[in-house]
Order: C-alpha cells, then sequence, then structure tokens
C-alpha cells in the first residue's frame, strides 16, 4: 500500500504516525490533506535502519552521524540536508529534512518491507492531541487513512525530540521522548530554542498544538475547583484532588515522568470525551521527559488563550 501511495497510519515508540511514501510527492500531499495540516509544516521522514541514513542523504556531519549512532533506533529526530531523491513538499520545501529510526520493531519491518523511507507525522489532524493507540487514529482521521496498523499503547507516548546538530552546538528544537539531560549527557552542552513564532522550523513548536477539544489551563498544583457548578476534569501528576471534578486522570502515582508522558494523551483523550467545559492540568517536574509534558500542556492551553 506504502509502495503504491497509499496512507498507512502505524505505531511507532512514541506515537502513532501516518504515513507515506517520502519519494511519492503525491503520496505526501495526501497527508496534508488527511491531517488538514499547512503546507509550511514539513514532515519527518523514517529509516528503518541507521546505515539507511547515508544510503539516502550521503556523508552527514561528524556530530549528526554520532547522535544517530548513539540513540538510533529511538526517540529523536535529526536535521539533515534534503536529498534530491525526497520532493520538496515532504520537507515544506526546506532544503533540510528531518529524519529518524523508530524504536519499534513492527514500524522498522514495515518501513524495510515497503523498501522506501516512510514519511509520518503524527496521525492526527493537525493541531490536535496526538495518537497513542490505534483508536485514536480511526476516530480521528477514519476514512482519510487506508490502514490503520493496531499495536496497542505506545511506549513513550510522547514525540521524538528534533535536534539540528550541524552547527557548533546541537540546537533542540522540540523537547521530546528523549530527555535533555541524556542528550547532554552524550554530547556535552545544547541549547533549546523552543522558537514559537515567526517562519516555524519546527512547527511542533506553534505556540499553540497538541490541544485537546476541551479548553485546558494550566494551574499551579492540585487545587480544588472554583464552586460554581460548572463541570471540570483535572490532569494531575502524581495524586488526584480531593474532590470536587467531574473527571480525574492521574499520570503517575508512582511520580515517574516516563510512565506519566506513556499516559498524556491517552488521559487528554479521555477527558475529552468526558463531557467537561475545561480540564485544568498540573505540570510535571520540570526533568527528563518532564520538561516535554510541561512543553506539550503548555501549548495546549496556549490555543484556548491565543487570540483569533
Ligand atoms: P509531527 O510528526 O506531526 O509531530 O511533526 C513533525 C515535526 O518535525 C514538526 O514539528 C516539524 O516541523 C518538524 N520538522 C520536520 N522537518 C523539519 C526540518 N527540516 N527542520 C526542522 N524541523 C522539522
Ligand atoms: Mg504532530
Amino acid at each position: 500500500m506504502l509502495r503504491d501511495g497509499g496512507l498507512v497510519a502505524f505505531p511507532t515508540e512514541t506515537v502513532y504516525g501516518l504515513g507515506a511514501n517520502a519519494l511519492d510527492a503525491r503520496a505526501a500531499a495526501r497527508i496534508f490533506e488527511a491531517k488538514a495540516r499547512p503546507s509550511f509544516d514539513p514532515l519527518i521522514t523514517h529509516l528503518a535502519d541507521t546505515a539507511d541514513l547515508e544510503r539516502l542523504v550521503g556523508p552527514v556531519p561528524a556530530a549528526v552521524a554520532a547522535l544517530a549512532g548513539r540513540f538510533w533506533p529511538g526517540p529523536l529526530t535529526l536535521i539533515v540536508d534534503r536529498p534530491v531523491e525526497i520532493p520538496p513538499i515532504v520537507t515544506s520545501g526546506l532544503d533540510t529534512m528531518a529524519v529518524r529510526v523508530p524504536d519499534e520493531p513492527s514500524a522498522r519491518a514495515l518501513i524495510r518491507a515497503a523498501g522506501v523511507p516512510v514519511a509520518a507525522p503524527s496521525a492526527n489532524r493537525f493541531g490536535q492531541l496526538s495518537p497513542t493507540r490505534a483508536e485514536h487514529v480511526v476516530q480521528g482521521l477514519g476514512a482519510a487513512v487506508d490502514v490503520v496498523l493496531d499495536g496497542g499503547a505506545t511506549r513513550c507516548g510522547i514525540e521524538s525530540t528534533i535536534v539540528d546538530a550541524r552547527g557548533p552546538q546541537p540546537v533542540v528544537l522540540r523537547l521530546g521522548a528523549l530527555a535533555l539531560e541524556d542528550l547532554v549527557a552524550a554530547v556535552g552542552p545544547v541549547s533549546v530554542r523552543p522558537g514559537s513564532s515567526g517562519q516555524p522550523v519546527a512547527p511542533g513548536t506553534l505556540a499553540a498544538h497538541y490541544a485537546p477539544r476541551t479548553p485546558l489551563r494550566v494551574v499551579s498544583g492540585v487545587e480544588p475547583p472554583p464552586g460554581d457548578g460548572r463541570r471540570r476534569g483535572f490532569l494531575a501528576f502524581r495524586e488526584a484532588p480531593a474532590g470536587g471534578y467531574a473527571a480525574v486522570e492521574v499520570l503517575s502515582p508512582g511520580g515517574d515522568v516516563t510512565e506519566a508522558a506513556a499516559r498524556l494523551f491517552d488521559a487528554l483523550h479521555r477527558l475529552d470525551a468526558a463531557g467537561v467545559t475545561e480540564i485544568h492540568a498540573e505540570p510535571a517536574p520540570e526533568q527528563g521527559v518532564g520538561r516535554a509534558i510541561n512543553d506539550r500542556l503548555r501549548r495546549a492551553a496556549a490555543t484556548w488563550s491565543a487570540p483569533d
């Protein structure tokens, strides 16, 4: 189906991807259409094996090769020069390309069997919650997808970390499932550029993104709701509030940021379905993948505070 220009949603270790043949401009165009994704938001190309990188793009800078060698397969997306084989629509006209090897055996088997690089953004409509289960994809995209491969809940539950390591110091373009601490331990100091305005280098970094349909507000901690009788939901990091909320999700009773990240979008999908008028979300500790959780919560909240 991929070779024929079809759209195949598949699980990776981060979230479900909406895959198309990255060598086929028409197939890539179908991704933008299915997601209602603006054409300025470039796609991540997925490869089956680390060795496929230089086969596709030729020699890459030493720091890029080192990061690929250290963290692939895994939730790290790297920026490289776009090879001529990849049509510009995949990279939204940029002369660079985002690329990674997912750490999910079925995804790698799929890409290997297709025999082509697979462009795959998250399998949700633009700006909405990322899918961490096959059901989320079916609910969100329905008939726009040709097939959804069901691999159950994804392991990380949050998108890949995007790093541009072509310059003198690596730049983190999007916080994600590979913890900043692990990156720094491997390569030394990095800068973090959440770039949320102007021409987006990484639209996963648009100020407003990753949003539930229900208005979401980041609160400072577990606190009772205002007593105005409205039905509200609460997204707790570790401990449920004593009462007053119509629906509550606890991300990690043991206080583990990795477990919390794995549950984040699933919990938000459930709160979204709970018929509440507003979701209050408690931030995670600002460490490890907790940073990526907080990044997603801020952007979800921004959707609802942005002037229109
Ligand atoms: P998604 O898979 O939907 O989370 O989106 C993929 C993310 O990768 C988006 O935030 C893209 O903007 C980002 N991305 C893709 N290509 C590039 C690139 N060439 N340079 C920087 N970021 C990119
Ligand atoms: Mg996305």
